[in-house]
């Protein structure tokens, strides 16, 4: 027991750092698309690495650093430590923690910015890729796992990719009848390009399991929708606009890959 207590202190303190990466990436890489030195959001003055990592406030303006910040920290944290003591069979416990800090960032990103950004999306296939074929490999050849992983990752692209042109062709649809009635065109998307491509980054990760995970995304995204238009109603601010409101469904997709991955043993 006190052996156990004094090995927790490995994922908390590997947790509390992957944190501190999640936090940097999702703070630089929209922003500036590279691994930029850290500014303070609201006076853009740089930070110093000291006080970027010890999550202090802005030296300049006073700001403090955002609640995502902490929060990320937290879950990480608590997510290293569950994964410690209950690892996935399926991935072992290094990948599981890789495969955790590309979720994280991505969530992260999409929520903030309804960004899912190529650059990221390049590494995850890499990622996908060594990770689909890692789980298929128990059960088939290195050729025939690597055949799974693909197979995955097109299912996952086409799907959206279909989804994706029916969005469009909606859009349009939708854009001609705002300009018939005198309307300017907002541009709104139902489906993000970005999708398109995690979902394909996604089906590498699980194969052809991609099916479920994009189907428990549809469908917990779709709930989460139907929920915030009744609050609308509810509130009396529903529009017929609120219908069209931009869905971001990267987060869903990853919790529907999270589930898939890393509880369905
Ligand atoms: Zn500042």
């Amino acid at each position: 027991m006190e052996r156990m207590n004094v090995t927790l202190l490995i994922p908390v303190v590997l947790g509390w750092i992957a944190g501190l990466f999640i936090n940097y990436v999702s703070d630089v890489l929209p922003i500036t698309r590279r691994f930029s030195q850290p500014a303070c959001t609201r006076c853009q003055n740089p930070f110093s690495w000291k006080d970027y990592l010890l999550l202090r406030s802005c030296q300049n303006c006073g700001k403090a650093r955002s609640l995502r910040t902490w929060l990320v920290q937290i879950f990480t944290t608590v997510a290293f430590v569950y994964f410690w003591l209950f690892p996935s069979e399926r991935l072992g416990i290094p990948l599981t923690m890789i495969v955790l800090i590309y979720f994280s960032i991505i969530t992260v990103i999409d929520l903030e910015h309804r960004l899912i950004l190529h650059p990221t999306s390049l590494v995850g296939a890499v990622l996908g890729l060594i990770v689909g074929t890692f789980i298929y490999s128990k059960k088939y050849t290195l050729l025939g796992s690597l055949g799974q992983s693909l197979l995955g990752g097109v299912i996952g692209f086409g799907i959206m990719y279909l989804l994706y042109q029916l969005g469009t062709l909606v859009a349009r649809y939708r854009a001609r009848r705002m300009q018939a009635a005198g309307q300017p065109d907002d541009e709104e998307e139902a489906l993000g390009g970005g999708d398109v491509y995690l979902a394909g980054v996604l089906g590498l990760l699980l194969g052809p399991a991609i099916v479920s995970a994009l189907a428990y995304g549809i469908l917990l995204g779709g709930l989460v929708s139907i929920i915030f238009i009744l609050a609308l109603l509810v509130r009396r601010r529903y529009s017929s606009d609120a219908l069209m409101t931009f869905i971001p469904y990267g987060p869903y997709f990853i919790l529907g890959a999270f589930y898939l991955l890393f509880f369905l043993n």
